[in-house]
């Protein structure tokens, strides 16, 4: 059971926004991947969606996680007043004592409180060589976070293999490929050897590729 002993109170605090809801809305779904995916699991809740942040200082001297619900924010330092490194510190979880400590109880607080959402964030594609918003033919990186009013849109001209061929001089000596070339073919005339044999080959422009 819970102590129903306060030490601190602070009634009189008034809330002052500092940084955009914007930025808010996507350090909480990163905060959330920490848990997910990353070094806090071990704090995951059944019923809340928590998001955290785990910390270490020089060789495991503190160690330390911040959770995030709903309904509240609380974080556990664990460390040594005298400022020893302790392999204890080293193989214990901070996630997993937060869970302990505080998490279990945050877990079994109804409310009907929820994160709020963020009409000015876009979730989209992210461009895996720029780390910028995915235009057409950039490859895959995962989901990102744009604030909508600042798309940073990749610009990049990732190479496309299918019409690299008709930007390059066809080879002279293959008949193939420059049949396959439409009539108003990129390649310059110039490119082609006046000489060479293989001009002859080309195909008249009135007849259609095979
Ligand atoms: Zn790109």
């Amino acid at each position: 059971s819970f102590s129903e002993r306060v030490y601190l109170e602070n009634d009189s605090w008034k809330g002052e926004r500092v940084i955009s809801e914007e930025t808010a809305f996507i350090m909480r779904k990163m905060l959330r991947e920490v848990v997910v995916n990353g070094t806090g699991k071990k704090a995951a809740l059944q019923n809340k969606e928590l998001c955290g942040k785990t910390g270490t200082t020089e060789n495991y001297r503190d160690i330390l996680f911040a959770g995030l619900t709903e309904d509240y924010v609380s974080s556990v330092w664990i460390g040594y007043d005298n400022g020893i490194n302790s392999q204890a510190l080293k193989d214990a979880s901070s996630p997993e004592i937060w869970k302990n400590v505080f998490g279990n109880y945050a877990d079994s607080v109804e409310s009907d409180a929820s994160f709020p959402e963020c009409e000015n964030v876009k979730i989209s594609a992210y461009c895996a060589e720029t780390g910028k918003q995915s235009a057409k033919r950039c490859p895959w990186g995962g989901k990102g976070y744009y604030k909508a009013d600042q798309p940073d849109t990749c610009k990049k001209s990732h190479p496309v293999p299918v019409l690299k061929a008709s930007a390059s001089p066809a080879p002279v000596t293959s008949t193939v490929s420059e049949s396959a070339l439409p009539v108003t073919s990129a390649v310059p005339e110039a490119t082609v050897p006046v000489t060479s044999p293989a001009a002859e080959t080309t195909v008249p422009a009135a007849e259609p590729a095979p």
